[in-house]
């Protein structure tokens, strides 16, 4: 089986500042300005441009085996990507939450 580079975004720390949609040469990444980024597998051939422009660090090249009867991988890297972006909304909830009762609790003191 052979083995291929392809980029994956930590979504959650992503700022969608957009810069890697700028730099990509082979027009391999989606996303608007303001929103999380994600890279669109099959277009990536995981050249590495992207990852030294990427101002909050949130790039990787990860290595994936590929097949084109294969769809595993394909499966694999977008559970892995879907696993990035809820532990970052997760994250998200429960500083939200914590930041409530913080704001309760000094209302009653
Ligand atoms: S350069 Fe990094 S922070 Fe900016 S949009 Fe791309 S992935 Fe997100
Ligand atoms: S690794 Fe290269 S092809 Fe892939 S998203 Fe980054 S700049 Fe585009």
């Amino acid at each position: 089986m052979s083995q291929r580079s392809v980029a994956l975004i930590d979504e959650q720390n992503c700022i969608g500042c957009a810069i890697c949609i700028e730099v990509c040469p082979f027009d391999a990444i989606i996303g608007a300005q303001n929103f999380s980024h994600r890279i669109n597998y099959d277009e990536c051939p995981g050249c590495k441009i992207c990852v030294d422009k990427c101002p909050t660090d949130c790039i990787k090249v990860v290595e994936i085996n590929q097949s084109k009867n294969d769809i595993k991988e394909k499966v694999k890297y977008n559970f892995d990507r879907r696993k990035l972006r809820k532990e970052g909304l997760q994250k998200k909830y429960e500083e939200s939450i914590k930041e409530q009762l913080d704001r309760i609790s000094n209302n009653y003191k």
